[in-house]
């Protein structure tokens, strides 16, 4: 990474080792035994990780009619889920070519059926326990018991649509042991359900969340845990992670173009800014990086980008060696929700480039 991040015509630059994803993405695969893997494109949908992460899973996770377009463009044979709020009466037409959909609500149910032939999983919002979680994802998402009732009846005299299981997507930032126990919380919910609505060889996704430690970057998820433990809930299960499958391999390299001490702080502003990375704004973190060009002894400063607002921050007084214009410094861990989430256009500077090892 680095010979190629220091030998770049211009920065900034986003930098994917793909190699080190495919074998990231291969050790996962093998933990997971006959656990299905589906990725969650929202992490990050660059049509080079799609297609380096191909080979190792069984599908891809959408969540618009824009990634449903894009993902069959890019790997046309893969399975597709469907999920999200919100579904447009167009997105539920595209998203009857999907393998599975996963209906978040009974209006949607009753406008999915008037469309079409489709295998559905219900996405549940159970009332289950998720200490340390990130981001609990209750709110506007899933059913409760209620409407997911209601959705059994409805399906009852439906001819077109096939109930195959039940989907959770319940929290994400959760370690392998939570995870596992919200995944038999989850089946011991829907597994009898399931049965009760009369459905053979029940399906359940108990979606992505798994925890990645910005402060930690080599302390990773135990897939080994969470595989073994996901192979006693007797049923066809299957996951769908995102940012545990690429934040590892993305990187945004860029260079410093001042270095200035204001009020006692000191402050090195880098090209380009949290409009390209701004994973660290949204998660609350210092993004972990290395300087590639400067040794030496270290002081606390702040790295900063070019946005005119407080904001654009990268990592605040943070520890790093003598710098000077010209400098060059890697943010790791800039593999999901970094470059698609950000806000690309505020101020209208140059966008990124894009490398990949290969
Ligand atoms: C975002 C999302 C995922 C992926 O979550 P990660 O935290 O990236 O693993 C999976 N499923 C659903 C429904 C999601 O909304």
């Amino acid at each position: 990474m680095n010979e190629l991040a220091l030998n770049l015509d211009t920065y900034p630059a986003y930098v994917y080792d793909l190699p080190g994803l495919a074998d990231h993405v291969t050790s996962i695969r093998a933990a997971l035994g006959s656990t299905e893997l589906f990725y969650a494109a929202k992490a990050n949908p660059d049509a080079e990780i799609l297609r380096a992460l191909a080979p190792h899973i069984d599908g891809i996770e959408v969540s618009s009619g824009g990634e449903l377009a894009h993902v069959r463009e890019t790997l046309p044979d893969k399975p597709l889920a469907f999920g999200g709020p919100g579904k447009t009466p167009e997105e539920l037409r595209l998203a009857l070519t999907a393998d599975r959909i996963h209906v978040e609500s009974p209006n949607e149910l009753k406008n999915l059926a008037a469309l079409g032939p489709a295998n559905i999983l219900l996405r549940a919002n159970l009332p289950l326990d998720t200490p340390n979680a990130a981001l609990a994802m209750s709110g506007p998402f899933g059913m409760d018991e209620d409407a997911l009732n209601e959705c059994a009846r409805l399906l009852a005299g439906n001819r077109h649509l096939t109930l195959r299981g039940v989907h959770a997507h319940l929290a994400s930032g959760l370690d392998a042991r939570t995870m596992l126990d919200l995944a038999r919380q989850i089946a011991g919910w829907a597994l009898p359900w399931l049965k009760t609505q009369g459905v053979d060889d029940p399906e359940l996704n108990v979606g992505g969340g798994m925890a990645v430690d910005y402060a930690s970057p080599s302390s990773l998820f135990d897939w080994q845990v969470y595989g073994a433990g996901l192979a006693s809930i007797p049923s066809r299960v299957r996951i769908e992670p995102g940012r545990a499958v690429t934040a590892y391999h993305g990187w945004y390299v860029t260079d410093v173009l001042d270095v200035k001490t204001t009020r006692g702080e000191t402050y090195v502003i880098l090209r380009g800014g949290t409009h390209h990375l701004r994973t660290p704004v949204t998660k609350g973190h210092d993004q972990p990086f290395t300087c590639l060009t400067a040794t030496g002894q270290e002081s606390p400063a702040t790295l900063v980008g070019q946005l005119c607002t407080p904001k654009d921050v990268f990592a605040r007084d943070v520890l790093v060696p003598p710098l000077a214009p010209g400098d060059i410094i890697a943010f790791a861990m800039a593999g999901a929700y970094a470059w698609n989430i950000s806000h690309h256009d505020f101020l209208m500077h140059p966008k990124p480039t894009f490398h990949y090892l290969r």
